[in-house]
């Protein structure tokens, strides 16, 4: 299973390293076989040689180049990252990206061959409006992306489930999950308020292969307590 740590602008370099190394650490003592990637804050970027994926939060569709305040792919090359979060929430709903700028933010990196994260999810009053309106916004967020990208992994996280501490009913996630799997057979996380308490239920349901985690991941101790849960269910 792939269990994924969004740390968003949290964790200084230093406290980075340190949480690293707790997960590698964990990692070879406990014999984990799962896929850990964690997506630092960009200033937090390290080299690193180990088995947890580190990827980055955002970077922009170029190489370089007069784009104050976004980084590139020269950036990433610096510390070998070839994995990439794209589409999540915050960028979507805070920092107001586009459907078409996420399509040629994929398309460039996909271009490169990176492991894409991309996420989708629908905002609560696009739920309260029904199965066929939600189902309509989500299909949106597919609009222009290659679903059958082999370096493809989506993560499926409601908007209003993100660091709130609501989550959809377990029942709702594998319903979502089945309907969402009939449009890509990427791999497929649910993300939104999973911490210690649900992981290991929502981990457990069919087409769910993994977790993305926000707020309860910045504890490495609870991260790997969620990663145990995935090693022990043996999917
Ligand atoms: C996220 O930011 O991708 C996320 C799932 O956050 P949280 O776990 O805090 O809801």
């Amino acid at each position: 299973m792939i269990i994924a740590a969004n740390l968003k602008t949290n964790l200084t370099r230093k406290q980075t390293t340190d949480y690293v190394a707790e997960l590698e650490s964990y990692l070879k003592t406990n014999n984990i076989t799962q896929e850990v990637l964690v997506f630092p804050a960009t200033s937090s970027l390290n080299p690193h040689a180990g088995d947890v994926i580190i990827g980055a939060q955002n970077a922009y569709a170029t190489q370089n180049g007069a784009f104050t305040g976004e980084i590139g792919l020269d950036h990433l090359n610096e510390f070998e990252i070839k994995t990439i979060l794209i589409g999540h929430s915050e960028r979507r709903h805070v920092l107001g990206e586009t459907q078409e700028e996420l399509v040629k933010k994929f398309n460039f990196y996909k271009d490169l061959g990176f492991k894409i994260i991309y996420c989708i999810g629908e905002p609560l009053e696009k739920r309260e409006a029904g199965k066929e309106e939600m189902m309509k916004y989500i299909s949106a967020q597919y609009e222009g992306i290659d679903t059958s990208y082999e370096n493809l992994i989506i993560a499926y996280e409601p908007v209003w489930a993100i660091g709130t501490g609501f989550t959809p009913t377990l029942e709702d996630i594998e319903a979502i999950h089945t309907d969402l799997k009939e449009k890509s057979t990427a791999p497929l996380l649910y993300g939104g308020s999973v911490k210690v308490t649900n992981a290991k239920e929502v981990l457990a349901l069919q087409n769910v292969d993994g977790i993305l985690v926000g707020s309860a991941a910045l504890y490495a101790e609870h991260f790997c307590t969620m990663i145990q849960y995935a090693q022990d269910l043996q999917k």
